[in-house]
C-alpha cells in the first residue's frame, strides 16, 4: 500500500490535476492520497493559502475581504471549469468562509479554519474529478479520518491516538482523498500545522496506514545536494537517511517539511520524493539506513536570518547553573534557541532573528546584565548557518579540513564552527553576505 501526497504546484491547475489522476490510476497500490491547496502556476503567481491568509487578515482588521475571496473563487473556478466539474464547490467556499467568520472563536482559530479551505476544497475537487473519469475515489475529512491534533493554532502537533484511527482506512475499498495541512483538536476545533504542513499530513497518514512507502510528489526530479539557485545543475541525491534529510531541511532545504519526517521515521516507512511532471524518474528515497558511498558528504545547506547572543564572563566554567540561568531568561521570553557553541569563559546562543522583537531584545539584555553580571554581552546580526551533512563523515578523516580550506581559499571569515554531537552534520556560522560564495566553494570542494 502506498500513500501519495501531492504538493501545491502539483495541484495548481487543471492540467496538473490530470497528471495527478494519471499517477493515481497507474498504480493500484496508491490507496490514500493527500493534497495541498493550489500553489503557484508560475513564478509570479499567488498560492491559494496566501490568498486565504489575506482574507483572514482583512477580516481581523475590520476591512472588506471580498477581493481575496474572489481571488480564491476565481482560482477554483478555473480548475472546475476546465475539468468540467460542477461549480457547487464555489458556493461551498463562500458558505464556509461566512460560517467560520461567524463562529464564536478566537481569531487565531478562525484564521486556521480559513487557511484550511484551500486544501479542503481541492480534496473535494480532486475526488470529484477522479469519480468523473471512472475511478472509485472519495473525499475524506481529517476529522472522519481520525487526525487529532494539539490545541496550537498554526503549529499543531499530532496526538498519538490518531494512528490507530487512521489504520481503519485500510478497510476501505475506494481510494481516499484527504486534505493536508490540518486536523481537529479533541474538542473539535480545526487547527493547522505550520506552513507547508501537507507533507506532515502525508507522513501521518502513511504511518497510520502502515504503508509500504510514502510518496511525496513535488515539482523536482529529486533532492539536489545543494540549493539549485546557488549552484547551477547540482548533483542529485538518490538516497538519504532520515537524519541527513532532517539536517538538510532544517537549514533551508524546502523540498520536504522538516517536521514531516518524524511520523514516517517512527513507523520506519521509506519516503520517496518524486516529480509529478516526471513520475517515472527515480526520485530520492529517504530511509533509516543506507550504504555510505564514496563521498561522506551528501549535501550542503544554508539558511540566513540568525543572530548570535554572545555572553562572556571570566571563570564561567566554574559558575554553577550559568548556562541554565541564561537559557531560562530566553525561555521566559518564549524564545527557543538553535545552537549553543561554548568555550570555557564564553557562550553564544544562536537564535532565529524572527523570534527577537526589539522589546524582547531589550528585556533579555537587561536581565542578562543584572542577573548574570557578565563581562561582555552583545548580539551579532546577519548570520548565516551553513551545514555540511552526511552520515559518512563520522568515519572519515579530513572533512572539516576540506571545508575550512575551501572557506579560507575564498576569503570567507568563519564566525563559528559547531560539529553536531551525532557527527551527521558540521555547522559553520558566517556573515549572510558570504552565503553564496561559501556554499559554492563547499560544493566545489566536496562534489566536483
Ligand atoms: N497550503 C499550505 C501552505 O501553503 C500547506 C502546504 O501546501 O503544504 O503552507
Amino acid at each position: 500500500m502506498k500513500v501519495a501526497k501531492f504538493g501545491g504546484s502539483s495541484v495548481a491547475s487543471a492540467s496538473q490535476l490530470r497528471k495527478v489522476a494519471d499517477i493515481i490510476k497507474s498504480d493500484p497500490d496508491r490507496r490514500a492520497v493527500v493534497v495541498s491547496a493550489p500553489g503557484k502556476r508560475s513564478g509570479d503567481d499567488t498560492k491559494v493559502t496566501d490568498m486565504l491568509i489575506a482574507l483572514g487578515e482583512a477580516y481581523i482588521r475590520g476591512e472588506s475581504y471580498q477581493i481575496p475571496l474572489e481571488n480564491v473563487i476565481d482560482r477554483f473556478k478555473s480548475i472546475t471549469q476546465e475539468l468540467q466539474l460542477s461549480d457547487q464547490i464555489l458556493l461551498e467556499i463562500e458558505q464556509e468562509v461566512e460560517l467560520v467568520l461567524s463562529k464564536d472563536y478566537e481569531n487565531e482559530f478562525k484564521i486556521d479554519a480559513i487557511k484550511a479551505i484551500g486544501e479542503d476544497s481541492l480534496a473535494k475537487v480532486l475526488s470529484a474529478y477522479l469519480q468523473s473519469i471512472g475511478i472509485d475515489a472519495t473525499y475524506l475529512n481529517p476529522k472522519e479520518a481520525g487526525i487529532i491534533v494539539s490545541d496550537e493554532p498554526g503549529s499543531a502537533q499530532i496526538e498519538e491516538e490518531s494512528f490507530e484511527q487512521l489504520y481503519k482506512i485500510r478497510e476501505r475499498k475506494e481510494i481516499v482523498v484527504i486534505p493536508g495541512f490540518f486536523g481537529y483538536t479533541k474538542d473539535g476545533k480545526l487547527v493547522t500545522f505550520s506552513r507547508g504542513g501537507s507533507d506532515i499530513t502525508g507522513s501521518i497518514v502513511a504511518a497510520g496506514l502502515q504503508a509500504d512507502i510514502y510518496e511525496n510528489f513535488t515539482d523536482v526530479d529529486s533532492v539536489f545536494c545543494v540549493n539549485p539557485t546557488i549552484v547551477d545543475n547540482p548533483k542529485e541525491i538518490t538516497a538519504l537517511t532520515y537524519k541527513e534529510m532532517r539536517e538538510l531541511s532544517y537549514a533551508g532545504f524546502t523540498v520536504f517539511h522538516d517536521e514531516a519526517l518524524i511520523p514516517a521515521f517512527k513507523a520506519s516507512i521509506p519516503v520517496c520524493i518524486k516529480n509529478t511532471n516526471n513520475p517515472n524518474g527515480l526520485g530520492t528515497i529517504i530511509v533509516a539506513q543506507k550504504e555510505t558511498g564514496d563521498n561522506p558528504v551528501v549535501g550542503i545547506a544554508s539558511d540566513s536570518g540568525f543572530v548570535s547572543l554572545y555572553v562572556g564572563k571570566y571563570l564561567m566554567n566554574r559558575e554553577l547553573g550559568f548556562g541554565r540561568r541564561l537559557l531560562n531568561i530566553l525561555e521566559d521570553e518564549h524564545i527557543s534557541f538553535e545552537h549553543t557553541p561554548s568555550g570555557i569563559d564564553d557562550i553564544s546562543v544562536i537564535i532565529r532573528e524572527s523570534q527577537l522583537t526589539p522589546a524582547k531584545e531589550e528585556k533579555i539584555m537587561q536581565r542578562i546584565k543584572e542577573e548574570l553580571k557578565p563581562d561582555t554581552v552583545y548580539i551579532e546580526r546577519d548570520l548565516c548557518l551553513v551545514m555540511v551533512v552526511g552520515e559518512g563523515m563520522d568515519s572519515t578523516v579530513g572533512v572539516a579540513h576540506k571545508a575550512t580550506e575551501a572557506f579560507s581559499k575564498n576569503g570567507i571569515n568563519l564566525e563559528m564552527i559547531n560539529q553536531g554531537s551525532s557527527e551527521v552534520s558540521m555547522m559553520f556560522g558566517i556573515k549572510a553576505a558570504d552565503e553564496k560564495k561559501a556554499v559554492q566553494s563547499l560544493y566545489r570542494a566536496f562534489f566536483e
